[in-house]
């Protein structure tokens, strides 16, 4: 039976995240099942952006230490990388504190920022794909993600943290390449199966509700969460956070396929398994594609999706320009113009924008589908 496990933890002392680490992986048989002598460990934090650790953009760095000390119990070596959505991994590790805790664990962090050819001969949607060549130089992979919502997935958990394994530029282009919601589930599906990380672990002491994965609300949720299969770590975090699991979309399409069991069938353990903290949603159609066929969904994807709108915090940095796929975005008049006759509603643009500057507006389709649904 697939198990995860779900602990207690309301600090982010070292010694009580370390305690609780330990809790944590002895739900799952402890480290040494995962991890032998000499293996090269890479643990993938998230590290969308350079804020301050309390912001709750990216994984905590005593989370990162507990399991970099884990690791070294086991007998392995903790390498630490990441491809940042925005700005220099070092200039992020350091303003995270990510930085310090390398250096204090010793831990080399490593800068994804070359790829190499992954096959995946057995990926039910991309059967090759360019990922960080670091991937090829180490033993193992454990993803080390933060709980939070996100405008296209729904979710930010396990397995969109592996979305950092895709250098820089390339991000943008799998964006244009899977511009329908379910195609970007099942290729992040089929990513987490050609990384296939031993542990999928998730710092939820503190998570992000509303405007997630990068402008959203610090929400105090008291859990770290662990186990072998990332999607049903996912759908158990989901589920803390009071959202409909199963139907999110990377779950829904691993549930499909096959790659997880029903929630109901999950093996959820440990001192926090009963925990739910309702968190706000982000605001997009995943709720609703809860409610109505994907077919339906695909076909009137525009009109069915919130669009993003700039709002009066806009400064005209141009950050969202730089990074929208099609290149729908021109600053003019010291402003951020968007249009929406090309947009592919990826959410870049609200997800980087450092002035939350971009809300998510549901037109009249989407208002009117939503109440036939309630
Ligand atoms: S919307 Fe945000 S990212 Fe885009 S120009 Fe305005 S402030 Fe910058
Ligand atoms: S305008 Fe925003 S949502 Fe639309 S394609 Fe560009 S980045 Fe994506």
């Amino acid at each position: 039976m697939t198990k995860v496990a779900v602990v207690k933890t309301d600090s982010y002392d070292t010694h009580i995240v370390e305690q609780a680490m330990t809790e944590l992986l002895d739900e799952l048989g402890g480290i040494s099942r995962f991890i032998q002598p000499g293996d090269r460990v890479l643990l993938k934090p998230n590290m969308l952006e350079g804020v301050d650790k309390d912001k709750a953009v990216t994984t905590h760095p005593e989370v990162l230490r507990a399991v970099i000390r884990q690791v070294k119990a086991a007998g392995g070596a903790a390498f630490v990388g990441d491809s940042p959505a925005l700005g220099n991994i070092r200039k992020v590790a350091e303003i995270t504190g990510i930085a310090e805790v390398c250096l204090q664990e010793k831990a080399e962090l490593l800068a994804f920022e070359k790829s190499a050819v992954t096959y995946h001969s057995d990926g039910l949607f991309i059967k090759k794909f360019e990922l960080a060549q670091e991937l090829q130089q180490v033993d193992k992979v454990i993803s080390l993600a933060k709980m939070k919502t996100h405008s296209l997935m729904g979710i930010t958990g396990g397995v969109k943290n592996l979305f950092g394994f895709i250098v820089g530029p390339y991000k943008a282009q799998f964006h244009l390449r899977m511009q329908k919601q379910r195609d970007f589930a099942a290729m992040l599906a089929d990513l987490n199966e050609a990384v296939k990380p031993v542990l999928h672990i998730i710092d939820g002491i503190v998570g992000m509700e509303g405007n997630g994965p990068r402008n959203g609300t610090p929400i105090k949720t008291g859990v770290l969460l662990a186990g072998t299969n990332g999607f049903a770590v996912d759908m158990v975090m989901a589920n803390i956070m009071g959202f409909n699991a199963e139907k999110l979309p990377v779950s829904a399409w691993a549930l499909s396929q096959k790659l997880a069991p029903k929630l109901t069938a999950i093996d959820i353990a440990g001192s926090a398994q009963a925990t739910v903290v309702p968190y706000a949603p982000a605001k997009n159609l995943v709720a609703l594609r809860a409610a109505i066929p994907y077919w339906l969904a695909d076909l009137g994807q525009n009109q069915l999706t919130a669009k993003p709108v700039i709002n009066d915090k806009c400064v005209g940095c141009g950050r969202c320009a730089a990074h929208c796929p099609p290149k729908t975005i021109v600053i003019a008049k010291g402003r951020a113009q968007l249009d929406l006759k090309n947009c592919i509603r990826c959410y870049c643009c609200q997800e980087l924008c450092p002035h939350d500057a971009v809300d998510l507006k549901e037109g009249i389709w989407l208002k009117f589908v939503q109440r036939l649904t309630k």
